[in-house]
Formats: C-alpha cells, structure tokens, sequence
C-alpha cells in the first residue's frame, strides 16, 4: 500500500549539550516544502537532555517541536539514533525528513530511508516543489555541475539531506512552537556497536562546515609561521580558519582546514583570501561564498578579480593593520 505521510521533519542534531545552528537552516529548507504542501514543519530533538533546547528552537520558525528523549541517544550512535527516529517516524508517518549533510546526517538519514522503504536523496543545495512533487538541486565537481533530482518515495518518505550553509538560518519569530515528547524505547532496536568513550578537540577552532566567516590563508604567507597572521585575523572577527592546498601540501596547516574541490566545500557570509591566488580548485570550495574579501599583491589574480572587495598589498603589513583597526574600534565601543 503506498505510504501516506504529512508534514516535515527537520531532525536537528545536539553534540554533548552543544545545538548546531545547522537546524535552521534545515528550518528554512523545510518551510519551502511544508509551505507548498501546507504542511506541517516539526523541528526534531533527539539525544540525552535535549527537551532543555526547547526553548532556543520555539520561536525558530517551526510550527512543533518533538523531543525525543533517553539516556540510550545519549552519544551519538548511529544504531541508537536511526531506531529512535524510525519508530517515532513509524508512528507519526512524516511525508519529508530533513537533515543536515553533516557526519551525523550523511549515516543516519539513508539508514531512516532505508528501515522505513522511503527514498533517500542527499546534498541538496536548493528545493522545490511543483503540484506537490520534490525536487532538489544538488552540485558535483566543484559547482560546475548542477543536478535535477526528483524524489519519487512511493513507499516510504521522503529522506533528504542538506549542503551545509546552503539555505539561510531561520530567524526568530512572534509565534512558539508546540513542544511534545514521544515515547523511546530501546528494546525497538538492535544495537551491534557499543559507544566506548569520546575525545573533544581540544584545539576549540570553529569547523569550516558551519562557518559564517572564514580566514583563509595562502602561498603568499610566505612561511609556516606566518600563519600566526591568520589565526590572529580569524580570531579578531570570530572566523574559522581555512587554507589553500599549497600551504597544507606543504604541511603548514593540517588538511582538515583545506578549501577547495579535494578539501572542504564552504558557503560563509565572509570568505577573506589572503595570499591565495585562485586557482579553479580552490574557488570550487568557496566561490558561493557570500562576500569574498581578497588580500594579494597580484591585483590581476583571479581571487582579485573575483573578491566582492580587493586590497592589494603585502599581507605581512595589511593583516596586522586591519586588527589593530579591529581592536581600536571594539576598545572604543566598549567604552575604554
Ligand atoms: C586535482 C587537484 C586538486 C586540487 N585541489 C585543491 C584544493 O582543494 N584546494 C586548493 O586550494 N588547491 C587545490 N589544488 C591546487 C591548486 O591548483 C593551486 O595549486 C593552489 O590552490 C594554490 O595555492 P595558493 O593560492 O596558496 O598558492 P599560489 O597559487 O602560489 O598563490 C600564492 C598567492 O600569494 C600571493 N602573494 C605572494 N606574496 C604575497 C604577499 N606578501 N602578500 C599578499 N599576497 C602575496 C601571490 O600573488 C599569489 O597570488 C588542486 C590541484 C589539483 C591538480
């Protein structure tokens, strides 16, 4: 019998007490499709004490909240979680998931799609909905291939993940969100992995995933310890740090912090390139970025020609210069 959901789901993820912002982002995407549907949006808390976050989702722009909560969803285990939802979902028969293309959500959404008979479609940077049919776009090779997906869930819902940063957050609104509890029981899963402990980074640094804002730095440092600059600058505006690959083919940076087709796709409000030429790889990572601030000596580069701002210039001199700026203004607006 063909399956007969109604509503959207936007599972949000929460990381030892932590709600990543990527909820509202899933929050903006859901309302494209529960809005043409005039749907239902349900904004979804699962872990260990998460019916605490409530309150920072009710006026997110969801029309309900479900908690599910248990000390079993405590960690983030795949098995765990995915049983969790595909009962809650089982019985409440939403017609769309969303997650966010995280870790997290590229394991535990086609794990739902497939334990529920629903479709399964990932990495969607844009959606629609014509005479009640989902479709999404999603990009490859470095954005210079757009795709059409059509998520044809006869039998099941519909399984969707989300680019990061692709959609805004939801801001707040007048109206709260209706909180409600379901029922978790463990026993309703079969758990083979067994949770044995948890590392934190220690190094605190923002992850490019989610940034909104993003310090990149280039060949043009010069030198390894150049990179100080950087992580000055980055800190100065609350950024994330991010790299070209010849700096960390070079083992300057570690690769986790690479931009570009073989590291990192982002999308923040601020990129600033300093010392980056441009080349077609490194622009795939980040040219959807939404303001590009661009600092190089090469004013003919194409990071120059590209940047919405260009400073031309050394950034031994520039960078140190621009957050002593930085510090001057905040002293001054803090009164001091
Ligand atoms: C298959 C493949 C995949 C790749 N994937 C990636 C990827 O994911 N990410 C990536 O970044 N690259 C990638 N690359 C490499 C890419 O082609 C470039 O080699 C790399 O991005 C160049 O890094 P860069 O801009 O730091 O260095 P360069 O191209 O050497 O540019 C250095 C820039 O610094 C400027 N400069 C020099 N001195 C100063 C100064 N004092 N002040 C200010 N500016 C200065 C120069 O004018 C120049 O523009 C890939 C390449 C291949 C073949």
């Amino acid at each position: 019998m063909a399956y007969e959901g109604k509503g959207v789901w936007c599972v949000g993820e929460v990381r030892h007490g932590d709600l990543s912002p990527s909820l509202f982002e899933l929050i903006t995407a859901g309302r494209i499709i529960a809005d043409a549907r005039s749907e239902t949006l349900t904004a979804v808390l699962i872990g260990k004490g998460v019916a605490a976050k409530a309150d920072e989702v009710a006026a997110r722009g969801a029309d309900k909240i479900l908690v599910l909560e248990h000390d079993a969803l405590d960690q983030l285990v795949d098995e765990a979680h995915t049983g969790a939802l595909t009962a809650a979902a089982g019985t409440e028969k939403p017609r769309t998931l969303l997650f966010s293309a995280s870790v997290y959500g590229r394991s535990v959404a086609p794990r739902v799609a497939v334990a529920l008979g629903g479709a399964v479609a990932s990495d969607a940077s844009a959606l629609t909905v014509t005479d009640g049919k989902l479709t999404l776009e999603r990009s490859a090779f470095g954005s210079a291939v757009i795709s059409t997906v059509a998520v044809n869930a006869a039998d099941g819902p519909e399984v969707v993940t989300t680019a990061p940063m692709a959609f805004e957050r939801s801001g707040t609104s007048e109206t709260k969100a209706e909180v409600t509890q379901a029922a978790v029981d463990p026993a309703s899963w079969t758990q083979n992995t067994e949770f044995v402990s948890f590392s934190a980074d220690e190094s605190k640094e923002i992850d490019l995933g989610g940034a909104e804002k993003i310090v990149s730095g280039g060949r043009g440092l010069g030198n390894a310890d150049n990179f100080s600059l950087i992580r000055d600058l980055a800190k100065s505006l609350g950024a994330a740090v991010g790299a070209s690959r010849a700096v960390v083919d070079s083992g300057w940076i570690p690769y986790k912090h690479q931009v570009g087709l073989t590291g990192r796709q982002v999308r923040p409000r601020l990129y600033v390139a300093c010392g980056i030429s441009g080349q077609i790889q490194h622009l795939a990572g980040m040219k959807s970025s939404d303001v590009i601030v661009a600092i190089n000596t090469d004013a003919d580069c194409p990071m120059m020609k590209l940047a919405t701002y260009s400073v031309k210039g050394d950034l031994t001199q520039i960078i140190p210069a621009i957050v002593s700026e930085i510090d001057k203004v905040r002293g001054s607006s803090n009164g001091s």
